[in-house]
């Protein structure tokens, strides 16, 4: 193991040339030794910059000051009391621009390993059976939550400790937003960790109702008039996928990275008996290059594919991880960059049987700073390809602000909400994550699934 404290101790990792063709995890994480030694390397800072840096304000130098005294559990309180998905953020937050972006030891070498050391004392946890902490008394006032992504079970495990009655209703048949239907097995086990920290939340007293379309089966106005909620907290995402709007786009072969992923992280469609089928192309265009992006392209390639992610700036602008970026390489994803589609071609049957692509160069800077991609003329070709992935990001579903009378939305269908507190323009009603950001992170959705239940449980307490 390593002895120089600039150099974070490594994490193993299932070979590359193995994992291109299997939906195992391909990260393994620290065992107990390493992640004793990487604690090490905590300088337990006074003013802890890390702390800064995370959206929810984990105590994160008392936690590592607890690993490395090997005293696990107490680790696994002091996380709880900031975050009910430990397992899943250690496992998919962005930690080089958080909290290990800001750590001390970064200046001169490697930052903490703190994402790592994070996810170990979650898995140990699960693995002794550890709970979190819960309320020790219930206050009889009833909150209804919708949606029960990252967003939605924080602010209900919150309000459960805090003594709410908590009912979550989501529109899905399984809990868990993007967690489960989008962020791919081979990043993020189902069973062993999304479903084992749902349970969790859970056992905090949070009541799950599954298969509950809030705006189609049951109306928010309804919740609180007839249902006899106090409040209610919307964490609904922003599961509407955009399209390109070119030509051939109908195309059979054409899929939103939603559907793809869908189809093949909630159904289980990449395994062999799955009643829910998928398109196992031989050569895939993924379009886009974000975190959804290369999830798209990693399934595909699993699925037996050659795949292309076709992105029209340069590797400087992708803006996916670059973890993710290095791991899709390393399986043999394909990167055509300054490249944009301009029309998907069809075959005699409807199917795509090739794209049409133009070269794109980098002119000057736009209004996110980045270098605008201008099209270079005359350099159109078509690729070879079976099958598109269309990955270029998501909005809200309007459904809960067009059914909800004072719910006020911006033009993007975004909900209006107070950051501080997760206030809406509708009394009662907060909203937090995607919802109201637009498409986020993880760790972004629950700092406002918990500002939303500081916001309300002042509001319950005053009235
Ligand atoms: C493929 C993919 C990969 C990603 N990778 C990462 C990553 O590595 N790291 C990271 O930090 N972030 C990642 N993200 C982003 C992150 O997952 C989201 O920002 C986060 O899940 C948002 O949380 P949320 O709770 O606001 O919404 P969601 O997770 O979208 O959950 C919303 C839930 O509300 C339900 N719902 C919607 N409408 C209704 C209704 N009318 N009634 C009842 N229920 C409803 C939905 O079914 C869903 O379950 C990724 C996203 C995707 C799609
Ligand atoms: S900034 Fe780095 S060294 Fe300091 S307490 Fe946080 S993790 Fe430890």
């Amino acid at each position: 193991m390593t002895t120089d404290v600039n150099v974070r101790v490594p994490v193993r990792e299932q070979d590359a040339a193995k994992r291109a063709h299997n939906f195992e995890e391909v990260c393994y994480g620290y065992n107990e030794e390493e992640a004793v030694c990487e604690s090490t390397r905590c300088l337990n800072c006074q003013n802890a910059q890390c702390v800064k840096g995370c959206p929810v304000a984990i105590d994160i130098p008392a936690f590592i000051a607890q690993v490395k005294a090997q005293n696990f559990e107490q680790a696994y309180q002091i996380i709880s009391k900031s975050s009910s998905l430990p397992a899943v953020c250690g496992r998919v937050c962005p930690q080089e621009t958080q909290c290990e972006g800001k750590c001390i030891r970064g200046f001169k070498g490697d930052p903490v390993s703190i994402g790592k050391l994070e996810r170990f004392v979650a898995d140990w946890a699960r693995d002794h059976g550890i709970k979190p902490e819960g309320a020790s008394s219930k206050n009889g006032k009833k909150v209804a939550v919708i949606g029960s992504g990252p967003a939605g079970l924080t602010c209900a495990g919150d309000l459960a400790r805090l003594g709410y009655e908590v009912t979550i209703f989501e529109a899905l048949h399984e809990p868990g937003g993007v967690l489960v239907y989008g962020i791919p097995e081979f990043r993020l086990p189902k069973e062993d960790v999304v479903l084992k920290e749902i349970e969790n939340v859970k056992s905090l007293g949070v009541k799950i109702e599954t298969n509950v379309v809030i705006g189609k089966t049951v109306s928010i106005d309804e919740l609180m008039q007839d249902e006899g909620f106090d409040a209610v907290f919307i964490g609904s995402g922003a599961g509407l996928p955009k399209f390109m709007n070119i030509p051939g786009e109908q195309a059979g072969g054409v899929f939103s990275a939603n559907e793809y992923l869908t189809r093949s992280n909630l159904m289980k469609a990449f395994k062999e008996d799955a009643d829910t089928p998928i398109y196992r192309g031989k050569k895939v265009a993924v379009v886009g290059g974000g975190n959804v992006a290369m999830d798209a392209a990693r399934t595909a390639l699993r699925l037996g594919a050659e795949v292309h992610i076709v992105y029209r700036r340069s590797e400087e602008e992708l803006p996916a991880r670059v973890e993710e970026v290095h791991h899709a390489k390393q399986e043999g994803i394909i990167f055509d960059l300054l490249t944009n589609p301009v029309e998907i071609l069809a075959d005699e049957s409807g199917w795509v049987s090739g794209m049409k692509c133009i070269r794109m160069e980098l002119g000057e800077p736009d209004e996110s700073g980045r270098r605008r991609p201008v099209e270079v003329p005359g350099s159109e070709f078509v690729m070879d390809v079976d099958a598109v992935i269309m990955s270029l990001g998501t909005s809200p579903n309007p459904l809960i602000s067009s059914t909800t009378e004072g719910l006020d939305v911006n033009k993007w269908k975004c909900i209006i909400a107070d950051e501080e507190n997760g206030a809406t323009t509708k009394e009662g009603v907060y909203a937090g994550g995607d919802a109201v950001t637009g498409a986020a992170t993880v760790i972004l959705a629950m700092g406002a699934g918990k500002a939303a239940a500081r916001g309300i449980d002042e509001y319950l307490s005053n009235k």
